[in-house]
């Protein structure tokens, strides 16, 4: 049977902060965007300030209220960063197949992997004693058939002693069971509504009352996994499999404001790329090249798992800031998706609001149009009049698009 793990990181951020300085272990920590700013937001507390009552999102000032002697830092991604990827490292001695899904947060196919003769809870015990040691990050580590049910683990893992729970279809009614929908990972609050409205209340409701069945395929979907089902599996980064597009300009980008353009015509060719080939992505990569041909790439992860161009584009804008000055001015733009896995086995499709369902749509109806006139019948309004523009004839700019009215398999960079 397939041993899925999730591995996420307890207080990401404060337990970084702690382990570059000393002086802050084992105290009460708060992460705030502005730690002068008494109305900016708690990031992240300690497990020592939560104690306090303190949890993230509630102002600065707030949580002094409730734990006055609590030490304030300011972010650092770059710290966080470093962190995640000695974390991802680590985990790969375990298996090669490591999915990351955020910085602080990954999932493990230990399908047939050495350790797993041991059994699942015990590599899983191993995994999180194995993290704390090498890095010095606490773990918890979800474990179960499939990556849903493993998510599920990991929340209930979060609250138990020694932070690792292996979740098995037949614990599904004593652990799951109880639980209310909104709990279910992947059911938001229309979800949940439309489930109230056919009297369905609890996790168990869903995996037993036949009213389920009134919400088709998607009720049909959440009842297996309600009943320990869980089909979906992970895809390996290891693999380096990720899906880009660059594009060097006629002239140079002075700029960034000026790369809004392209920089959403190359996230909708990524996007029409991941699509066709039923893949989605869980990183953002923004790459730039400046005049003086020096290259400087930003990433980032996705929130959730995309294959729409307004979630790359989403994700590239928020790099942009973060790239040097020296980048400009720009001779070439490139993004690229990474963390890629199946479309079709990913959480956040299922139940989608009537927004997300809406742009899905759209999404369709364009790649549909595209593959049968060609990448240049249907553009976003903003590529207009863009550097990016002329990108979508290939007879002019060669770009790994296909021909107008012909299909042709994208190629993925590695
Ligand atoms: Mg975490």
């Amino acid at each position: 049977m397939a041993v899925i793990a999730l591995c996420d990181v307890n207080a990401m951020f404060a337990s970084c902060a702690a382990l570059e300085d000393p002086s802050l272990r084992g105290k009460p920590l708060l992460v705030a965007g502005d730690p002068g700013d008494r109305r900016s937001i708690v990031l992240t507390a300690s497990y020592e300030a939560r104690a306090f009552g303190v949890r993230t999102a509630m102002p600065v000032a707030m949580a002094l209220r409730l734990c006055p002697g609590a030490s304030i830092v300011a972010p650092d991604h770059d710290l966080y960063r470093r962190y995640s990827r000695r974390l991802f490292d680590c985990l790969q001695e375990f298996t090669p197949i490591v999915a990351p899904v955020s910085i602080d947060e990954a999932f493990l196919d230990l399908t047939g992997c050495p350790g797993i003769s041991a059994g699942p809870q015990a590599l899983g015990e191993q995994i999180r004693a194995r993290v704390l040691s090498a890095i010095g990050l606490t773990v918890c580590v979800g474990l179960a058939p499939g990556r849903w049910l493993a998510k599920m683990a990991a929340d209930l893992a979060k609250r138990r002693e020694g932070g690792v729970l292996h979740l098995l279809g037949e614990d599904m009614p004593r652990e799951i069971w109880p639980l209310p929908v909104e709990a279910f990972y992947g059911v938001g609050p229309k979800t949940a509504e439309r489930l109230h409205a056919l009297g369905i209340r609890t996790i168990g409701e869903i995996a037993q009352s036949d009213a389920i069945a009134r919400l088709g395929h998607h009720g049909e979907e959440l009842r297996r996994l309600a009943q320990g089902e869980d089909p979906s599996r992970v895809e390996a980064e290891g693999a380096a499999k990720s899906v880009s597009h660059e594009l060097t300009f006629g002239s140079d980008i002075a700029r960034p404001e000026e790369l809004r353009g392209v920089l959403l015509s190359l996230c909708d060719q990524v996007a029409y790329r991941l699509r066709r080939s039923g893949l989605r992505a869980g990183s953002v990569t923004l790459r730039l090249r400046s005049s003086r041909f020096q290259t400087f790439t930003r990433q980032a992860p996705l929130p959730a798992p995309a294959q729409r161009a307004d979630a790359l584009f989403a994700r590239a804008l928020e790099l942009l800031p973060r790239m040097p000055k020296a980048a400009f001015p720009a001779r070439l733009a490139g993004i690229a998706a990474g963390a890629l896995s199946e479309a079709s086995a990913d959480a956040p499709s299922l139940f989608p609001d009537p927004e997300t369902e809406r742009r899905e749509r759209l999404a369709d109806a364009v790649t549909a149009l595209r593959a049968r006139y060609g990448e240049a019948a249907v553009l976003p309004a903003e590529t207009l009049g863009s550097a990016a523009e002329e990108s979508y004839d290939r007879r002019r700019h060669g770009t790994s698009f296909g021909k107008p009215g012909r299909r042709q398999e994208p190629r993925d960079e590695p």
